[in-house]
């Protein structure tokens, strides 16, 4: 009986990858351990973000760098470090940014549902450019010199959405962006692998990178990662800790808080709803040596064998063809429902989802009949079960 029946809820087969809604990543042994382990002693949490800042600092080659509750939490408290810097009177004002740096551009074709995390800052997002080619009507997206047109002395920061298909390209992006002074945030939530992406969009020329802990990296599903300059760290950092303590007792670590560059303590931030847990921060920091302990090649590999135990599995189905898909990023199994099928794909879907065991997939594709199985957060003996219904239901 796992620790979800005893506690009256469910567990599911998650075919559909590494997706918050579905739980995210499964945790390897040796990071439940380290957690557990956190779990057991207490410590001082600017003195452990300080640790995190090295280690992660180390992985990214930015200065400096903190666990956040996850991207969407990077974004955010990378957003507020953009507007207040290190200036406790503007922290302790936000989200009212009256009279501040308020606007965030952002390219049109880029804005996702994420940007509520940037806009809880109290920002609002000037957009740019015209997605022609994301329409269907034409071939271009926004271009740098209309970033350029859109700086003005409220700008507070570009924000930068990273994906193989984003453009302008984070290297044109950067070229604006440093050469105005004006911060870069990217949010590279789920780019990874491959690993070189950890240190790519601060190579690049970003002031701040978020990525999610819960994803590919394997940590703990409520974690995540802003690095960037250790100035933008610092006020991020400082608007994320608990401040509850009096000036002249405050000493915290001058490698990621040097207290002698303020002329205060700010007291809880905008960031204090997204605190993390010792045990959270301890889990991704073990999670993230791990994650560079394994090279891209042999997780890939990993992966295809979870793919292939699958895709034999399953055997040959009625009304369907069945594909191992290697091509671009992680692999993953697709059904591909043909015309004699009496099912719809997203019915295929919802009967998955609805059976038991539930099995969750990826329906983005569903509506053309293709159903996609990532093996990203599969347990061993899930392609089995999987194998086994699809037969019942479409075998
Ligand atoms: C997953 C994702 C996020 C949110 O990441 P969390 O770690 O769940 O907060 C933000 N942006 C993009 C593009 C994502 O894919």
């Amino acid at each position: 009986m796992s620790i979800y029946d005893s506690l009256g809820a469910r567990t599911i087969i998650n075919a559909k990858g590494t997706s918050t809604r579905v739980s995210g990543a499964l945790l390897a042994p040796e990071v439940t351990a380290a957690m557990q382990q956190a779990g057991e002693y207490c410590v001082d949490m600017a003195e452990l973000q300080a640790a995190a800042s090295k280690i992660i600092a180390q992985a990214t080659g930015a200065e400096a760098g903190i666990v956040t509750s996850g991207a969407a939490a990077g974004l955010l408290l990378g957003t507020a470090a953009c507007v207040a810097g290190l200036d406790p009177v503007k922290m302790a004002r936000l989200p009212d940014t009256s009279g501040l740096k308020n606007e965030v551009i952002m390219v049109r074709s880029q804005r996702n549902q994420y940007d509520h995390a940037i806009r809880a800052a109290g920002v609002h997002i000037v957009e740019v450019g015209l997605p022609d080619r994301v329409a269907g009507a034409g071939v271009r997206d926004a271009e740098p010199w209309e970033i350029a047109a859109a700086i003005t002395e409220r700008t507070a920061a570009i924000v930068y959405v990273a994906h193989s298909r984003s453009r302008p390209t984070i290297e044109e992006v950067a070229r604006v962006a440093n050469a105005k002074h004006i911060p870069l945030l990217v949010d590279a939530a789920a780019q990874l692998p491959p690993a070189a992406n950890l240190r790519r969009f601060i190579a690049a020329g970003a002031d701040l990178v978020a990525f999610s802990g819960g994803k590919a990296i394997g940590g703990p599903q409520g974690s995540g990662i802003l690095c960037g300059g250790r100035d933008l760290i610092m006020s991020a950092v400082l608007q994320q800790l608990d401040m509850d303590i009096d000036w002249e007792q405050w000493s915290p670590p001058a490698s990621l808080i040097d207290k002698s560059r303020l002329p205060g303590l700010p007291p809880h931030g905008i960031g204090r709803q997204c605190k993390v847990g010792k045990e959270t921060i301890v889990g991704l920091l073990v999670a993230l040596r791990r994650f560079l302990a394994e090279d891209d090649q042999s997780r890939h590999d990993r992966m295809l064998s979870l793919v292939k135990h699958l895709d034999s599995a399953t055997g040959s189905l009625r009304n369907a063809r069945t594909e191992v898909r290697t091509g671009g990023g992680s692999p993953s199994f697709i059904v591909t429902l043909e015309r004699g099928s009496k099912m719809t794909g997203m019915e295929v879907c919802i009967a998955l989802q609805n059976g038991t065991p539930s099995i969750h997939v990826d329906p983005s594709q569903a509506a053309s009949g293709i159903i996609g199985f990532s093996p990203a957060s599969l347990r061993p003996e899930d392609p089995a079960a999987i194998g086994r219904r699809l037969r019942e239901l479409i075998g």
